[in-house]
């Protein structure tokens, strides 16, 4: 019998168990690295001679791996496979489909260190946020297999005197995803696994920053024994092959997480119906956050900085999730900001390999260079109460140091922009109207936090902070699948509801039928 689902737990890596066998798994995928790997199309390998090269954010020199690119032809070749696919794979039963999750599961739970290695050598978190993130990927594939047999079951109607109705969900086709680098497995394992247990057939079209993990997961539904097609490798760089096949008339739809301004252009190239497109391309897109945490003048002053600096520096501040901004009401502003920079001050700033490591490289060198002109810009939009550049010394890798800016206008730039690296902007707000408002001054609505023992604020917080996934006297940051269905508001996407019940149905179809006796 299917037990519930339960979130998977996390590593303790101070148990020498568990850091000798992570350890052990970062020598072992390191004894792997620097190799070619092919496309992966309706089963076949494909190599194409033109090849991008994945390497380690903490030691550039490090190569991780050298990835086939594709172009239109494979793109297309792809489809095609995908569609044969298709055929078939919609008739298998869910229960069957939901079983691949659950094998798929089972062997990341294995191989769990494994998986987190590479997380940590391909895009530089740190032991605790790779294993979160390997946590994760193994629960998606938990809760959608159950999910997809909950949704499989015969579904309620209003009786009708002489005939028999029924209402059941059906796949869409042929689904694209596009995933971010940011969490290498877990989002693209939650958007593949979602798309392919509700009997579609996907290209996934990884991120060029990690290949290595995409292919690597890949390789296990392979080992699962998923029919040849429904699952294709794909990498190459989004504005192309990317471009291509969100704009193909075959593209039955598009699971994207990433940036706004790539989702709005997913968004706008999907909405044009091409020659021969049967459909309206269905669109997933979840994208950025400015995401912020109000602390409240008779709030739990050492719990709030904890939040702040935990969120803002976590992974080096690269989630859509992340604290960028912490609103503080006047009374209570230079205790906190106080605490905030004793404790970013104490966060330990190194290579991945090593266990005792707050915060890594940030991902690449555009990621790097992009960061450290946002500093430049925040030393003028306010006061660099903490960090304020690089750190040297460092094999070349792309290490920033945790950065506090004081007194930041709320329309500054670093105010309302994405960052997407360890930069906090803190504000200082006149009262707790205030603050709110200041909370929900930017384009963005992904998440937000809130701080405070006044009732009524907390409860104004919940009707009137405008956000996907708000949090009271906590951090903005660590949603756990079924937990805290994941989504954003306004800009920050079409707020889906990852790992919440009603996300299965983006990729499906109701089909009611009705028969006259
Ligand atoms: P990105 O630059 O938008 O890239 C995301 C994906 O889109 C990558 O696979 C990228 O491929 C691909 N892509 C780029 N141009 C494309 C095009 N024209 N057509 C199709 N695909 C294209 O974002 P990122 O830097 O990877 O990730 C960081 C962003 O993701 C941040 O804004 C963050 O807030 C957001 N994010 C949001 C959520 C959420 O749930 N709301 C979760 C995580 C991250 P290439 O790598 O080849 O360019």
């Amino acid at each position: 019998m299917l037990t519930e689902f339960r979130n998977e737990p996390f590593t303790d890596f101070h148990k020498k168990e568990n850091e000798d066998a992570m350890k052990a798994a970062i020598e072992k995928v390191r004894a792997c690295f620097g190799k070619s790997y092919p496309l992966l199309i309706g089963g076949k390998e494909i190599s194409t001679g033109d090849e991008m090269i994945s390497t380690n954010p903490g030691n550039p020199k490090e190569v991780i791996g050298k990835f086939s690119k594709a172009s239109v032809k494979e793109a297309d070749l792809a489809l095609e496979e995908a569609s044969k696919a298709f055929a078939k794979w919609r008739l298998v039963a869910p229960h069957e489909r939901a079983r691949f999750l659950f094998k798929a599961a089972a062997i990341m739970r294995a191989r769990k260190h494994e998986l987190s290695a590479l997380i940590c050598l391909e895009i530089g978190k740190n032991w605790a946020e790779a294993d979160g993130d390997t946590a994760e990927a193994i629960d998606f594939c938990e809760f959608y297999g159950r999910e997809m047999i909950r949704l499989s079951q015969p579904q309620p109607l209003t009786a009708y005197s002489g005939e028999e109705n029924e209402l059941s969900y059906i796949p869409l086709g042929v689904g694209l995803v596009v995933p971010p680098w940011n969490f290498p497995l877990a989002i693209l394992v939650g958007m593949v696994t979602a798309s392919i247990v509700s009997g579609n057939t996907v290209l996934v079209k990884p991120s060029s920053e990690t290949p290595m993990i995409a292919y690597t997961f890949c390789k296990i539904m392979e080992e699962c024994g998923l029919p040849p097609g429904v699952l294709n490798f794909v990498p190459g760089p989004g504005s192309s092959v990317g471009d291509h096949l969100v704009g193909h008339p075959k593209t039955r739809f598009i699971a994207f997480t990433g940036s706004k301004e790539v989702g709005l252009r997913i968004n706008e190239l999907a909405a044009k119906a091409q020659p021969g497109q049967l459909w309206i391309k269905r669109v997933v897109a979840e994208m950025g956050g400015k995401d912020s945490i109000v602390v409240d003048k008779d709030a739990d002053l050492e719990s709030a900085a904890d939040g702040i600096v935990a969120a803002a520096f976590g992974f080096q501040g690269q989630k859509c999730s992340a604290c960028s901004r912490a609103i503080i009401h006047q009374d209570v502003y230079d205790e906190v900001l106080k605490r905030v920079k004793e404790k970013t001050e104490k966060l330990k700033v190194g290579p991945c390999d090593q266990r005792d490591v707050n915060m890594g490289p940030v991902a690449s060198k555009s990621a790097y260079e992009s960061i450290l002109e946002y500093i430049e810009v925040g030393k003028k939009e306010g006061k660099v109460a903490a960090g304020g550049g690089p750190v040297e010394g460092n094999n070349g890798g792309f290490f920033i140091m945790p950065t506090v800016i004081a007194d930041v206008d709320p329309m500054a730039r670093i105010s309302q922009e994405e960052i997407f690296g360890p930069v906090l902007a803190v504000i200082k707000a006149k009262d707790w109207t205030n603050a709110l408002d200041i909370a929900n001054n930017t384009e963005f609505g992904l998440t937000g936090a809130v701080y405070s023992k006044n009732r009524e604020h907390i409860e104004q917080a919940r009707r009137d902070f405008h956000v996907g996934n708000l949090y009271l006297n906590r951090k903005c940051t660590g949603a756990l699948v079924g937990v805290h269905p994941f989504g954003g508001f306004n800009m920050s996407g079409t707020d889906s509801k990852a790992g919440g019940k009603d996300y299965l149905l983006l990729f499906m179809q109701g089909k009611s039928v009705s028969e006259k006796f």
